[in-house]
């Protein structure tokens, strides 16, 4: 599904313009989006924040634009879906009583019988409440389940008044000391109003403390009008996307965080009833976006935002410098960067302080530098003194600054080089507390 982006991302790696390559990823991606059951609205709202954000800055030295788009389309859509926190699933109260709402054939009375499996396990008293009427044996099912799992269940085969049903289930396991009540309820009536009422009918009655949302992954584009009718009706606290284990991508999921604004709790990956997961907001993301192992690569470009890290500190006192490091460095100028702090820390350091730049001008000089790191190739960042006249000329013109620029970063490479050395002579390692 995802060749588009993966083309365009391909031709990303390739370079030129900046600002037209974001314009035809954005495209691309929206595309994706509202293909992976994302609602165009939507869509539209999370490429903008994207492009504004891509648009912004361009990617630090060291990861490339494909990492880099990645890294904010990752970090938009974990956001959106509650960031990269597990959503609490502990009861605030006890009792707490839980109400799933959601179309026939979601897998609601599944769902309410893996909820209460997961709680009971987690050391909780839990209760079911069958308050589907409307389907035929829709309290055998439920009572099968909780047999399976030594749950018990009340419900009323004869009695179809779901509402009475549920105000005298939920005083039966109040009275039972139960911790976490879970009324299944009906997902279809003759008419869709009369579905609502009755819903609204027992969340007035029974007051539940959470309202859960039971949606399947693969109902495509109707989640958004799906959730956003219940909301109106029930105010939506958490969702379940179930049927997560089959073909559809669950962007749907993205669009019913939107139009009710409750978290995704669990996940339902099966019909078995151990099949229900936390959700996990980072991994949904690399799902949807069908991009594989992303959390390591946006631990990668955190990294690389980061200040100096113990590894550069021991890279730099080993003596090998890369043009990164050096950037590092330049860019922590503006605070009091970590250079000047192991300078002071070592009293009689025969040493100018290195890299020194006129504060006025330094803003100017660093993105002159920084784009000339950003024109440089792998093996140069890497490996500095491979840049000769003719590199830095090509370096130079990539960039669009002067060769001038490009030789006193240069300078600034060797100069740190220098001072690696002289840290090194004077046994400074044990001194900072890093093992060679
Ligand atoms: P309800 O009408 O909302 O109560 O839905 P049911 O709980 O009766 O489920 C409808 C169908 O979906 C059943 O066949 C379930 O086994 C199936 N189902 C529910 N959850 C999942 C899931 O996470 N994965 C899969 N593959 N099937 C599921
Ligand atoms: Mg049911």
């Amino acid at each position: 599904v995802f060749d588009n982006i993966r083309n365009a991302l391909t031709r990303f790696l390739k370079g030129g313009d900046y600002e037209k390559s974001v314009e035809e990823f954005i495209r691309e991606l929206q595309k994706e989006l509202v293909r992976a059951d994302v609602n165009l609205k939507l869509a539209v709202e999370i490429t903008n924040r994207i492009k504004e954000r891509a648009l912004k800055s361009e990617p630090p030295p060291g990861i490339s634009r494909r990492e880099w788009f990645i890294t904010i389309v990752y970090e938009e859509l974990t956001r959106l879906l509650g960031g990269d926190k597990k959503p609490s699933i502990k009861p605030l109260k006890k009792p707490w009583v839980i109400m799933l709402v959601g179309l026939q054939g979601s897998g609601k009375t599944t769902t309410a019988a893996k909820l209460a499996y997961f709680y009971k396990l987690e050391g909780y008293k839990v209760g079911l409440v069958a308050a589907d009427t409307f389907r035929p044996a829709a309290y055998t099912q439920l009572k099968q389940l909780g047999e399976q799992i030594g749950v018990q269940v009340y419900g009323e085969p004869d009695n179809n008044d779901a509402v009475s049903i549920a105000v005298k289930g939920v005083s039966f396991f109040i009275e039972r000391r139960t911790d976490i009540i879970i009324i299944d309820t009906a997902g279809r009536h003759h008419k869709e109003e009369d579905l609502l009422d009755e819903m609204r009918k027992i969340s007035e009655q029974v007051k539940p403390d959470e309202v859960i949302l039971v949606i399947d992954a693969s109902i495509g584009q109707q989640a958004h009008n799906i959730a956003k009718k219940f909301h109106e009706t029930t105010p939506i606290g958490s969702i379940i996307v179930t049927k997560l284990d089959g073909t559809a991508k669950g962007g749907g999921a993205l669009s019913a965080v939107a139009a009710t604004g409750a978290m995704v709790k669990f996940i339902g990956t099966g019909e078995k009833i151990d099949e229900l997961e936390v959700f996990n907001p980072p991994r949904f993301v690399s799902r949807i976006l069908g991009l594989g192992d992303i959390e390591s690569l946006v631990e990668k470009v955190r990294r690389l935002q980061l200040d100096f890290t113990e590894e550069d500190a021991k890279r730099l006192i080993e003596g090998k410098i890369n043009m990164r490091l050096v950037y590092k460095q330049l860019v922590s100028l503006r605070k009091m960067g970590p250079l000047a702090k192991i300078m002071q820390m070592i009293p009689g350091l025969g040493v100018k302080l290195p890299l020194e730049v006129d504060p006025k001008q330094l803003e100017v000089k660093l993105s002159k530098w920084l784009a000339a790191i950003n024109s440089m190739t792998y093996e140069e960042l890497e490996n500095p003194d491979i840049i000769d006249k003719s590199r830095i000329k090509r370096i130079a013109y990539g960039a669009g600054v002067e060769i001038d620029d490009v030789r006193e970063l240069l300078k600034q490479y060797e100069l740190m080089k220098k001072l690696s050395k002289q840290l090194r002579r004077r046994d400074i390692l044990k001194k900072l507390g890093i093992k060679p």
